[in-house]
């Protein structure tokens, strides 16, 4: 059966997006070129130890590596945090991806080919357009870039981005351009690449006079410094010029439009660059402009962010969230600066991150203060952030804002509505707390002016994964089974005659699948197979150790699950023998478990 995402498990991370089919050939072509251990190696270096190899996690700090790789498996697992999985896994937690993009990126790793069918005309076409406005956008981008590093016309820009100390290196990193003053110049070059008019047309990189089909078409980047914008997986997807013109009636920033390609609030610039700083700091800190991030960067200070125009949407706040738990707005001290910082605060709020601020001497931008100062003195600031609700306080009680009591409910009216977007309850009342004795205002009457959250909420997440995760933490003998299953094609066929194992749900589903899936003995089970299960089952399948020789493994496997029928027909007698003990019981229900262990013991009896 081809991978299809509406058939998947209970995904409750949201990971697995549709992007039509990929074949389960396709899965586990991808999968057997690629070795496990040379794939995480190509990310951090490992360690041999016996048979697997071995490193500091990379998903939780720890002095002692407990992460191992096993290569005959083809798995990863940590004894430290219990992540664990195959190949497929690692790269979609490592890279922060979806299943689809980690097929895709190991395919490119191993120069594969991929052929994704799409699974309506629809979505063929949609998928089609997708491709064709990225191979434009990469070529666009090129383009732009030669133009800037090259180009006569291009010396303003490179004098320019010079200025303001990104020299060539940097604007080869960063693949920079400049997108010359002309109205074709642009749109030629992609016509001669074979770009159609409609593909220019909603690439977004023209505008036309009229919105009439078959309008004249222009560039509508035209003598600016060019900014790449990239998905999380570093597609060109969009661009950001900046005027290289003093001109008060021209825009200082012109950005791509909505496209296929983009939405606007859903992407963050520096995002592809920047993750694993981000990961690894456990915080962002978000700076106004893209040359702001740059020279963070560059100058060393890694875990930053720009979010694209003003102010943080809830989207870009959500998409924060899967790398960091606290914000850091960085933002222009001026009263502009002031504004996008307040508009960003209840998106970030909501979505449950902490926010802090960062106070910029009065003028300065993170860019201007590191050339001036160095990255140490921004850090110093970065590190002195006050939380968002104590940084206000502390501001009203510099601004001589709280001297009168109209100062003071002017300032709660302004921080009760955030306050109530704090989503961590015991935080809440922490801060509503403090904000109550600084002020002298009573608590309740803060509250009388929190209103209720106005922000649009995700539906809660599932449940499952946490119980399935539980539960798969099971007993010796699920580990056994678990273990034998994999080991042996025996053991497999005896087990689907058990089917269904309805008395090991929920462990149920997961022997199913390894018993119904087809791979030699001992080798690692099919990354098809590894598709198939959810986060939490290919933890338990990765934490297995490898079995060594086991003499009959289908006895084995036969006595374990007998073991296990047993040790379940005795918690359900113990159960109800305590439910007998109450003495409030009335006699018949008591008679009725009665009969029920009676016909338990029978069959345990019969399990002998
Ligand atoms: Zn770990």
């Amino acid at each position: 059966m081809p991978w299809k995402s509406p058939s998947r498990p209970a995904d409750p991370q949201g990971i697995f997006r549709p992007v039509g089919f990929i074949s389960e050939e396709s899965i586990q072509r991808v999968a057997d070129a690629n070795d496990i251990v040379d794939v995480v190696g190509s990310y951090f270096p490992l360690k041999r130890a016996g048979t697997s190899f071995r490193a500091l996690c990379p998903f939780h700090r720890e002095k002692s590596p407990s992460f191992h790789v096993n290569p005959s498996r083809q798995s990863f697992h940590c004894f430290g945090c219990g992540a664990g999985g195959g190949v497929l896994r690692f790269v979609m937690d490592y890279e922060h991806v979806d299943f689809p993009t980690a097929v895709r990126r190991l395919a490119q790793r191993a120069n594969i080919p991929m052929v994704e069918e799409a699974s309506t005309p629809e979505d063929e076409k949609k998928h089609g357009l997708r491709k064709r406005l990225l191979a434009l956008h990469a070529e666009a981008a090129q383009w732009f870039h030669q133009n800037l590093l090259k180009s006569q016309d291009g010396a303003a820009a490179r004098d320019y981005l010079k200025s303001r100390g990104l020299n060539s290196e940097i604007a080869k990193g960063w693949k920079l351009g400049y997108a010359p003053e002309s109205w074709d110049a642009l749109l030629n070059h992609l016509r001669d690449r074979k770009f159609s008019p409609e593909e220019i047309d909603k690439s977004g990189l023209a505008s036309s006079k009229d919105d009439r089909p078959g309008a004249q078409l222009y560039s509508r980047f035209r003598n600016r410094v060019m900014f790449p914008i990239h998905n999380d997986y570093g597609e060109v997807v969009a661009f950001s010029g900046r005027t290289l013109v003093a001109d008060p009636k021209a825009a200082k920033y012109v950005n791509s439009p909505e496209t296929p390609l983009f939405t606007k609030g859903r992407v963050l610039y520096g995002l592809e660059k920047t993750k694993r700083d981000l990961i690894e700091k456990n915080a962002a800190i978000v700076c106004e402009g893209q040359i702001d991030l740059i020279s963070a960067f560059e100058a060393g200070v890694r875990h930053v962010i720009a979010p694209q125009g003003t102010a943080f949407t809830t989207d870009q706040a959500r998409l924060l969230k899967r790398y960091v738990e606290t914000v850091l707005l960085c933002f222009d001290s001026d009263a502009a600066g002031k504004k996008a910082a307040e508009r960003s605060v209840p998106a970030l709020l909501s979505q449950g991150l902490t926010v802090k601020i960062v106070s910029l001497p009065t003028g300065e931008d993170p860019d201007s203060l590191i050339r001036k100062q160095g990255p140490e003195a921004f850090l110093r600031l970065v590190e002195s952030a006050k939380e968002y609700f104590d940084h206000n306080l502390a501001e009203a009680i510099a601004s001589g804002e709280l001297e009168d009591t109209a100062g003071k409910s002017r300032l709660v009216r302004r921080l009760a509505p955030p306050l109530a977007l704090v989503q961590d309850a015991v935080l809440r009342e922490a801060l509503l707390g403090r904000i109550s004795t600084r002020l002298g205002v009573s608590p309740a009457s803060i509250r009388g002016v929190m209103k209720a959250p106005q922000i649009e909420r995700d539906s809660p997440e599932a449940p499952p994964q946490a119980a399935l995760e539980e539960a798969i933490s099971l007993t010796e003998g699920m580990k056994m089974l678990g273990q034998l299953v994999l080991a042996s094609t025996d053991v497999r066929e005896w087990l689907r005659t058990q089917s269904p194992l309805a008395e090991f749900e929920p462990q149920a589903a997961l022997l199913d699948k390894i018993a119904s899936a087809d791979f030699p003995d001992h080798a690692p089970p099919h990354a098809s197979l590894m598709a198939e299960l959810s986060g939490a089952e290919e933890r338990f399948l990765s934490s297995l150790g490898t079995l060594r020789a086991v003499q009959d493994p289908l006895q084995r496997a036969k006595s374990t699950v007998q073991g296990m029928r047993r040790r379940q027909l005795e918690q359900r007698i113990e159960d109800l023998k305590s439910r007998i003990g109450d003495s409030s019981l009335p006699m018949e229900e008591r008679q009725k478990i009665q009969k029920q262990i009676l016909d338990l013991k029978i069959r345990m009896a019969d399990l002998r």
